[in-house]
């Protein structure tokens, strides 16, 4: 986490492109959310953050007289959409983007991180796109860290807005049973299969000029995770708790449930390869 972070100064990162870092900082958003504006005359806005009215404030200012065309989410987490309506009701804009989760088709998925108030005006599929004066921004699906989540392409830079599926300061916390393993390295190679992609602009962390080997890089570093909590139940080392203290080493003790969700979306993924299976209240290896 960076102390000097400038909290609620807009900040021109290419001329289509200006940033507004929320007052939210915190071991899960780094030093807290970054939302994007997109556009010179006319605006859509990437991921409005917390609902917190200092933050509201700053992006209405960073916004000015100039027409906002559409409020974007790229998923549902609290630090992405929940100031969403708000700035709908200050600028009038529609809300686009994510699909709201299914919350009550399972009782986990309720979860406190989620925001389950999100309701949008229109949801964007794969490839769909919104567009603005000079700008277009296209949906690309990239489930995973959640199951709604959206990265979007802005075709006139090669920009990628990539909320929290690739970030710029941490690895990407997957959490059953809304986030899933397989899916998340299905939406990894997604990204590795787009050479358009020339920056990564995240919503935690900094920009991302290598993209590509970036995620590779991630992908990599997920193998490393299995394979070291394959040889871990190869010790005879089946419960989560016990895998993350040996596999986490140093870790923020605010952070180990979620590294324990990691661990377990990585189980849930070798059991869905018949690699493991659940026992008792810990995991083996399938013969
Ligand atoms: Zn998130």
């Amino acid at each position: 986490m960076t102390d000097d972070a400038p909290t609620g100064l807009a900040i021109a990162l290419e001329p289509l492109v200006t940033r507004v870092l929320a007052g939210n900082p915190s071991p899960f958003t780094n030093s807290g959310t970054q939302t994007y504006l997109i556009g010179t005359t006319d605006l859509a806005v990437i991921d409005p953050g917390p609902d917190d009215a200092d933050h509201l404030a700053a992006l209405l200012a960073a916004v000015g007289e100039r027409p906002v065309r559409a409020i974007l989410c790229t998923h549902t987490h609290r630090d992405h959409s929940p100031a969403a309506p708000t700035l709908q009701a200050a600028t009038g804009a529609p809300i686009i983007g994510c699909a709201p989760l299914a919350l009550d088709d399972a009782g986990p998925r309720a979860d406190a991180s989620f925001d389950t108030g999100y309701s949008p005006d229109q949801v964007l599929a794969d490839g769909e796109q919104v567009a603005g004066e000079g700008w277009t921004l296209t949906a690309v699906a990239t489930p995973g860290h959640t199951s709604n989540h959206l990265c979007f392409a802005l075709e006139e830079s090669g920009a990628l807005f990539t909320g929290d599926h690739v970030m710029g300061w941490s690895t990407t916390v997957v959490a059953p049973p809304d986030g899933n393993m397989a899916a998340y390295m299905t939406s990894l190679d997604r990204l590795i299969n787009r050479p358009q992609d020339r920056i990564y602009y995240p919503a935690h962390g900094d920009p991302i000029e290598n993209p590509h080997r970036f995620v590779r890089g991630l992908a990599g570093h997920r193998k490393q995770r299995e394979g070291q909590i394959l040889r871990l139940l190869e010790q005879g080392v089946g419960e989560v708790s016990a895998m993350v203290e040996r596999m986490y080493v140093g870790l923020d003790p605010q952070l180990y449930g979620a590294a324990g969700r990691s661990v377990l979306a990585h189980l849930i993924d070798l059991e869905s390869r018949a690699r493991v299976a659940a026992e008792g209240e810990g995991w083996r290896l399938r013969a």
